[in-house]
């Protein structure tokens, strides 16, 4: 008997009738003699709900709390799922992410599995129930609720089908799989019948939100069958996320990532001479804060600039970091930043076999007047930082001139 691991997402379960389809559709799978674990994600719209009304009370709420709060959006929808299941017939039964024991470490709105106790799951299976699993949350050592950060039931549903050793993981989204890049973006864009881990993986660090990240990295682990498909349509292969030897006839551009989530910082006029990168990044990385692309210019008359981006919600803490323990102690002439900035980058693992893919790219972007602000390469992907207002210009114009638009 064949074990699959469903997971639907918030837009897929954000009403009752919704709810009620995604029971109708399990109800198909079962009659086919699969046996099914489904994941769900909070209704549309809640977690973000919740969130809001956290910070109503506490302006930075507190993450344990604010853990215990958002998991409940999960906890309804699994709830509903299992009444709406009961309701075809069909044997259900629903667990939270701390009743299945999905342990995690303490790493409150971002914490990580670290084992997942299946027994419960595997003898509801075998008496033939459906089991529904709350998505994005789990429980620490100690007891308290965690979540696994945003788009994190991905994560719990490919942790599962990694543990019961599942057929096959199915990510069941409002998308019928994984585009060339966002399709709400750039409406000519493509479906993928496969994509390789490396690029999957490339695609969601770089910003493409239709898997989350950690999810791409567990399949990839633990050999995970993972497919993204459609909620909505009743056919469909959707995209397969392969293992490269598979994939030998592909485009040399696979994809194209963006994310807005970046702000960049500069510190000018930092003296040129060791040791300065490490006065400037080693505060910041003590606060806890990532840092991503940096670059440092050549220094005229024992001068140089100093620029690197993080996150743009620690834009605020770094600036203070900055300007308060950096600056007077190295003698930088000044600090500035912004975060009206995007990244673009273009994904595939056909540039490793192929050059001029940067000079095809920057000309691109040089012929629409979009000044690149900085760049970072890979293997497999080329990074650009530009102005946030030409980030889906920029996004257009390379999908067009790597040849991914949808021909019809
Ligand atoms: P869910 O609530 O089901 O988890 P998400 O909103 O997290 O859904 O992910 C699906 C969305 O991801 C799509 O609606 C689409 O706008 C976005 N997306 C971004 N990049 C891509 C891509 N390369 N291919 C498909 N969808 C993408
Ligand atoms: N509900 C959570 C979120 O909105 C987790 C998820 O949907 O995957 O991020
Ligand atoms: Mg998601």
């Amino acid at each position: 008997m064949t074990l699959i691991v469903q997971k639907y997402g918030g837009t897929s379960v954000g009403s009752t009738e919704r709810i009620k389809n995604v029971a109708r559709r399990i109800a198909k799978f079962q009659s086919r003699g699969q046996q099914i674990v489904v994941v769900v994600s909070a209704m549309s719209g809640e977690t973000n709900r919740l969130i809001a009304l956290a910070r109503e009370v506490q302006a930075h709420p507190d993450p344990r709390e604010l853990d215990v709060m958002v998991s409940t959006g999960e906890q309804v929808s699994i709830a509903l799922l299992s009444m709406a299941l009961m309701d075809l017939g069909i044997k259900a039964k629903s667990y939270t992410g701390p009743q299945v024991r999905i342990l995690t470490d303490s790493a409150y709105t971002k914490a990580r599995i670290l084992k997942i106790d299946e027994d419960k799951i595997r003898a509801d299976l075998d008496a033939g129930y459906v089991v529904a699993v709350a998505g994005f949350q789990g429980v620490d050592e100690v007891g308290s609720i965690t979540t696994l950060g945003r788009g994190g039931s991905d994560t719990t549903a490919v942790a599962l089908a990694a543990a019961l050793g599942a057929d096959e993981c199915q990510i069941y989204t409002d998308v019928d799989g994984v585009y060339t890049t966002d399709p709400r973006i750039v409406p000519e864009a493509r479906k993928l019948a496969t994509i390789t881990f490396e690029e999957m993986l490339e695609m969601a660090s770089l910003g493409s939100k239709v898997l989350q990240i950690r999810s791409v990295e567990f399949a990839g682990k633990y050999k995970v069958k993972l497919r993204v498909l459609s909620s909505f349509e009743e056919e469909g292969e959707g995209t397969l996320i392969t293992f490269e030897e598979e994939n030998m006839e592909r485009a040399i551009i696979s994809g194209i990532a963006f994310n807005r989530d970046e702000a960049k910082i500069t510190v000018l006029g930092v003296p040129d001479r060791p040791g300065i990168a490490y006065q400037i990044l080693g505060p910041v990385a003590d606060a806890n804060i990532d840092v991503d692309m940096i670059i440092q210019n050549v220094g005229h008359d024992g001068m140089t600039d100093f620029s690197f981006t993080i996150n743009r919600s620690e834009f605020t803490r770094t600036m203070d970091i900055l300007k308060n323990q950096v600056q007077p102690h190295i003698g930088a002439r000044g600090v500035i930043g912004g975060d009206r900035i995007a990244k673009v980058s273009v994904v595939g693992v056909g540039m490793r076999s192929h050059v001029g893919i940067a000079s095809t790219m920057f000309r691109a972007l040089a012929e629409e007047g979009i000044n690149i602000q900085m760049i970072s390469t890979s293997e497999i992907k080329i990074s650009v930082v530009v102005d946030e207002k030409y980030m889906e210009l920029a996004v257009r114009v390379l999908h067009k001139v790597f040849e991914l638009d949808h021909v019809s």
